[in-house]
């Protein structure tokens, strides 16, 4: 494989991973030359999905599309570029798992929603108010009153766990 950054064609495979049942490998490798690391795919021809868009368009599915649109939910997010790859992969795994040969792209975004509802809250808000396009602006709603609810849980949390401390230390018995 060429490399994509000094382009010599020396490597070697670091690790291999069986993905969509054995349907598609991934490998990282690294470049004997720049020693900079990259990710390839080998994947049996004519297993092709097409994804149909809101105005009826069709697309063949693509995994990087997927990965671009995590990404950008997840700018400035403390989440590791990994996680974003295992949900890529996940997503490809269960729309090729119906066992279909369409899918809808609002299936795709729900899975995607799904997924980072799990990893990122923030990251989940601004993927769900992009692709839902706020046009649903009740669900909206809800999911920002649901994330509000658990930041407060969070800081009462918090200031119980610190008052606490603050009676240990003896702190508040000093007036
Ligand atoms: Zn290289």
């Amino acid at each position: 494989m060429r490399c994509p950054y000094c382009s010599s064609n020396e490597d070697r495979v670091l690790e291999s991973r069986a993905i969509r049942d054995g349907s598609v490998i991934r490998r990282r490798r690294e470049c004997l030359k720049c020693g900079r690391r990259f990710n390839t795919r080998e994947e049996i021809e004519g297993s092709i999905l097409m994804v149909v868009k809101k105005d009826g368009r069709r697309e063949a599915f693509d995994r990087q599309k997927v990965l671009r649109g995590l990404m950008t939910a997840c700018e400035k997010r403390p989440v590791p570029a990994e996680a974003l790859e295992n949900i890529a992969d996940e997503v490809e795994r269960a729309a090729y798992g119906r066992g279909l040969r369409e899918i809808h792209s609002r299936d795709i975004g729900e899975m995607v929603i799904e997924a980072l509802k799990a990893l990122d809250q923030v990251a989940y808000v601004r993927f769900a108010s992009v692709y839902r396009n706020f046009q649903d602006i009740d669900q909206f709603k809800e999911i920002v009153e649901t994330l509000s609810r658990s930041v407060r849980e969070a800081q009462n949390n918090n200031r119980d766990s610190q008052n606490k401390k603050e009676v240990q230390e003896g702190r508040t018995d000093v007036a």
